[in-house]
């Protein structure tokens, strides 16, 4: 009983601090459309991050602008959504095949309403309905079956990431994109993975967060192209330039990275 009335109060306090914040104007969600003073912060915003990582110029969520107090939705998430209205991709997902690996809740509502032929929601341990589990490094879907697969913040994820870009490779059909964004670090030549990294404190002093395998460095983008994937980093500030960043809460310094399986005519 007194738990509950805790939690009551707690909640009570959560709602007060989100009808004030809502009274501001100064941010806004391009998700659910509310206005507000602030974005909530990622684990104490971008100062609480290492100074290893502001050396290296790491480059992936805003950690000062992350959540959304209305609606939940997190940089990363809204910054794609703001991408796909620049580059016209939702009317290029109508009628296609889409796997999306990890799926983003305000994301995956919105790709629903595109009516794609298909759609395929996937993660490595599936938490909600219509998930299925999914193994990016082994993608239990036929080659060449799908035309965009959408894999955001995943590959740092994953030890063999080598494999993972096979494997997307291997499910687009000639000619189908592969969105692929991850964190990486623009003043690192090389990616860190080192196995003396190896407790959750290293990892989040190294690779920004726990479950990290890696700190991408500039080879990432070789690392991509490997596959043979045509790779084009769409910058913000030429895509997005009526976009204020710090206004709708997403990193301006986080490119697109899409990602075309070219095919030679043989
Ligand atoms: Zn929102």
């Amino acid at each position: 009983m007194e738990y509950r009335a805790k939690q009551e109060k707690v909640g009570a306090l959560r709602r007060m601090r989100r009808f004030v914040n809502g009274l501001g104007r100064a941010r806004q969600c391009c998700v659910c459309g509310h206005s507000f003073f602030r974005f909530s912060r990622f684990r104490g915003g971008w100062k609480s991050f290492s100074p290893y990582l502001h050396n290296v110029k790491w480059t992936g969520s805003d950690f000062d602008n992350f959540w959304c107090p209305f609606c939940r939705s997190h940089d990363r998430e809204r910054h794609l959504m703001l991408y796909f209205d620049q580059l016209g991709i939702w009317g290029k997902l109508a009628g296609a095949s889409i796997l999306h690996l990890a799926p983003e809740k305000h994301l995956a509502a919105r790709i629903e309403t595109c009516q794609p032929e298909r759609y395929v929601k996937g993660d490595l341990v599936p938490s909600r309905e219509g998930v299925e589990r999914i193994d990016v490094t082994q993608i239990p879907h036929a080659d060449a079956s799908f035309d965009w697969v959408i894999c955001n913040h995943v590959l740092e994820h994953v030890p063999d990431d080598a494999r993972a870009l096979n494997e997307i490779w291997r499910v687009l059909r000639p000619g189908g994109s592969a969105i692929l964004q991850t964190p990486f670090a623009s003043g690192l030549e090389t990616s860190l993975e080192d196995p003396e990294i190896a407790t959750d404190a290293k990892r989040i002093e190294f690779y920004g967060q726990e479950d990290h395998v890696r700190l991408y460095g500039c080879d990432l983008f070789d690392r991509i192209r490997a596959p043979g994937f045509q790779l084009t980093l769409v910058k913000h500030a030429e895509c997005l330039p009526a976009i204020d960043a710090r206004r709708y809460g997403v990193n301006p310094d986080e490119p697109l990275f899409l990602c075309v399986k070219v095919v030679p005519d043989v």
